[in-house]
């Protein structure tokens, strides 16, 4: 005789053979294994797994992993997990979602969620990338609210060396890719975006105007469209603020940029405009036009630290591409 332990989540499967082998490493063929394993982890206070499975641009990925594990192992010790419902999947490549709802209590209260998670396949592993919280419980909630991510194009590529191409005409499909970037960006909380990376060499980025506000914490505002944008009349004052780039994720590093610069550049609406801009807009400005001309941030930083980052760098490729991520 022996024991049956059946698996958190609720395959009806015995954890060994269920979600037992990903937990010890082994990688689930599909986001919808990957995800139900990231419940079953959450039950049993894995926070290893989360981290692990977790994709360096997701909101929720933390360079600080003892406080990151911490804050997980927090919510499983906190919560009742009653049930896992998937509502639905949906996989394309190597983009998936996950529709799924999670009934559990907390301190005796239902804090049941509906969330569609997004994953994104690296190399030959899945990651979770992002969620986003549905309103309400019911399963018809589904095919509302769909977010539409873009692949992310990471240190390596060769899209992101390339000297993008200028636009020729505003059509839909042009519309269509700005919503996408602009949805991808705000998924990874990024303040820039620019089209080589989401893989097309375009000269095209969207910023999400930062404000500066009294306190630490910027808050972000509107989003501006740049198309074919070109800079003049750079300040002679430069000024010195960290920048980090969606395509090389975990790295942070202070670059110099002129302190104002002047943008001519059209809009998605067809119209040309010259503004002057200043501080962190102009700081977005300055690193995501770079990235039209296939230079990313890190070229900017002086020699002696590019020398030093380079093992730093190529190994940050190459586990991204192996999909060993971290
Ligand atoms: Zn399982
Ligand atoms: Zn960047």
């Amino acid at each position: 005789m022996k024991l049956i332990h059946p698996c958190p989540c609720g395959s009806e499967q015995e954890y060994d053979v269920c979600c037992r082998p990903f937990h010890r490493g082994a990688a689930p063929e599909n986001a919808l294994l990957l995800m139900r394993s990231r419940y079953s982890a959450y039950v049993l206070n894995l926070p290893e797994y989360i981290v692990a499975t977790t994709h360096p641009a997701s909101p929720q990925y933390s360079d600080d992993k003892f406080t990151w594990k911490r804050s997980i192992s927090r919510f499983s010790r906190g919560s009742s997990f009653l049930r896992l419902d998937i509502l639905d999947f949906k996989e394309q490549d190597t983009l998936a979602t996950v529709t799924f709802t999670v009934h559990l209590s907390q301190r005796g209260q239902d804090a049941t969620f509906t969330e569609k998670s997004h994953f994104e396949k690296l190399g030959p592993r899945w990651f979770y990338r992002s969620g986003q919280l549905m309103q309400g419980k019911a399963p018809n909630l589904v095919t509302t609210g769909q977010l539409r991510l873009l692949p992310l194009a990471y240190y390596g590529d060769a899209v992101l060396k390339e000297k993008a191409a200028p636009i020729v005409e505003i059509t839909s499909d042009l519309k269509k890719l700005v919503e996408e970037m602009i949805e991808t960006m705000d998924a990874c909380e990024g303040i820039g975006l620019a089209a080589p990376q989401v893989h097309h060499s375009l000269r095209l980025f969207v910023m999400r105007k930062p404000m500066e506000t009294d306190s630490d914490r910027m808050e972000l505002g509107e989003v501006n469209v740049f198309i074919n944008p070109k800079l003049s009349q750079f300040s002679e004052e430069t000024w010195e603020a960290p920048e980090g780039c969606l395509s090389i994720p975990t790295f942070r590093a202070a670059v110099k940029r002129p302190k104002e610069v002047t943008v001519e550049y059209t809009s998605l609406d067809g119209k040309t405009h010259k503004e002057r801009f200043i501080g962190w807009e102009a700081k977005v400005i300055f690193h995501e036009n770079d990235h039209l001309d296939g230079i990313l941030f890190t070229d900017r930083l002086e020699l002696k630290q590019q020398e030093r980052l380079k093992p730093f760098l190529q190994n940050l490729a190459k586990r991204i591409h192996d999909g060993r991520a971290l």
